[in-house]
């Protein structure tokens, strides 16, 4: 096992990270950059060491500087946290050159998953269903034309490189397919300096459904159930549950089985996502990410692991803490991700926090970094904490969240706990009858009531 692990992120994650580290007994390296000298990870990490200036690409997403930080303080490893590098085949590469270990799975399963049309080809050939569309990248619009009749309107034109929920445009019909493929190619462009695009059939309720799933990188995979991402604002998932309140046993087991399966295949090490729109009981894969989720908290939860104690372990070499049939579900879990963003427009608030005080008792996590009189720094993510509760069942879990919202103080700035409490009260989200669509439905009604 490794003495000492270098965290190469800041916020909540680095501190989740320092968390598990403390627990395994193994000493724990922050990086910062000038602007987090403050933040809680670096307080609460066993060593820290200076990174760089406040822009991330000089700090947080310096490879050479987080290589020197490992050199100078003798980590063996580094667990990257989710954002940043973490998806960065290039740096996986010169970790692991430097004799240093990463913590997450090779530079080659990341390569093939970080192109979205490689990562669909992948799933397709492992036998993992996909969302129906182009073979590949579709190179003009005469192409497009052609795909789209064959395929069927409305359809989604994205980009080969996309991320964070942008070049992406839908076409309605014939009519609007020219414009939404310029207009997606441009962005891409822009966005991802490659201009490749391709084309699926654009699904109209869907839910958003993903499969946590574990390899120990020599063949033995599982798979830790869904996670239901559906509520959603410009394709960011706002509130999280697991288990997802429309699949059933038997669908969870099939999905499952063929994702944990696909990983086997693959010989993956390590925690991974595989993410699906869910609609009148079939699933469609959309992407992979091979990394840790924001939303991993849930899973651990119902399932009672620490996903990054398994995460460290089989980066050592180490096995897996469990077995498939090891792995049984207990209760439901919610996270909301508490954002310094100001409504209705989620504009960001940085600043000072006056006064903080955290929820607790029973089933209730509060994963954050920050303390009172911290200053939130205008240069990251506006992820300042995320909640999680655990109940015997949905019913218990949400109002578990309501009481726990109800205790949470964070006062200088403002947040999105409202937007939870509100959330709360509607009908539609304590049916759990919610698709993709409906957070934007809801918020545009909010703002516009005659919309
Ligand atoms: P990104 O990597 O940019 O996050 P994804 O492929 O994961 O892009 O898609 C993000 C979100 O966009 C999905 O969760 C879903 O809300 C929406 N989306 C993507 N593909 C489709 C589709 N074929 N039909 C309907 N919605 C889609």
């Amino acid at each position: 096992m490794f003495d000492k692990i270098l965290i190469a992120n800041r916020g909540e994650i680095a501190l989740r990270v320092v968390r598990a580290c403390r627990e395994m007994g193994i000493a724990s390296v922050a990086v910062h950059s000038t602007a987090d000298s403050d933040a809680m990870h670096v307080r609460m990490a066993d060593e820290s060491v200076c990174i760089g200036p406040p822009p991330s690409v000089d700090s947080y997403l310096s490879m050479s500087a987080i290589i020197a930080a490992c050199e100078i303080t003798g980590a063996q490893a580094i667990h990257p946290g989710y954002g940043f590098l973490s998806e960065n085949a290039g740096f996986v590469q010169m970790v692991e050159d430097h004799g240093i270990a990463f913590i997450g799975p090779s530079a080659e399963h990341i390569r093939i998953m970080g192109d979205k049309i490689t990562a669909k080809d992948t799933a397709k050939a492992l036998g993992i269903p996909v969302v129906p569309g182009s073979e590949g990248g579709v190179p003009d619009v005469a192409s497009a034309y052609r795909v789209a009749a064959e395929i069927g309107y409305p359809v989604i034109i994205k980009a080969t490189a996309g991320g964070g929920g942008r070049g992406m445009k839908v076409a309605e019909n014939e009519d609007g397919l020219e414009i939404a493929f310029r207009t997606a190619r441009t962005e891409a462009k822009a966005a991802f300096g490659n201009d490749e695009v391709y084309i699926e059939k654009y699904l109209q309720r869907p839910r958003h459904i993903e499969i946590q799933v574990f390899g120990d990188g020599k063949g033995r995979a599982v798979h830790l159930g869904e996670r239901d991402c559906s509520l959603q604002r410009r394709h960011q998932k706002v509130l999280e549950e697991a288990p997802g309140p429309a699949i059933s046993p038997e669908q969870r087991a099939r999905i499952g089985g063929i994702c944990a399966d696909a990983m086997s295949k693959l010989g993956y090490r390590g925690a991974g996502t595989i993410e699906f729109l869910f609609e009148d009981g079939e699933f469609y894969f959309i992407e992979m990410n091979t990394r840790l989720q924001v939303e991993h908290p849930i899973t651990e939860a119902i399932f009672g692991v620490d996903l990054v104690r398994q995460q460290i372990r089989v980066a050592a070499g180490e096995e897996m803490e469990f077995r498939q049939e090891d792995l049984e579900i207990r209760g439901h879990s919610i996270e909301v991700r508490i954002n310094a963003e100001k409504l209705p427009n989620f504009t960001p608030s940085p600043g000072k926090i006056t006064q903080y005080h955290a929820p607790g008792g029973l089933g209730v996590r509060m994963d954050a970094a920050i303390y009172d009189g911290y200053r939130i720094p205008p240069y990251y993510d506006s992820l300042i904490g995320k909640l999680i509760v655990h109940g015997r069942d949905r019913h218990e879990a949400l109002a578990r969240l309501d009481r726990a919202l109800g205790e949470l103080i964070v006062d200088g700035v403002d947040t999105t706990v409202p937007l939870f409490r509100a959330l709360l009260e509607n009908p539609d989200i304590q049916r759990g009858d919610y698709s993709i669509h409906w957070l934007e439905r809801w918020l545009a009604k909010l703002a516009d009531p005659n919309s």
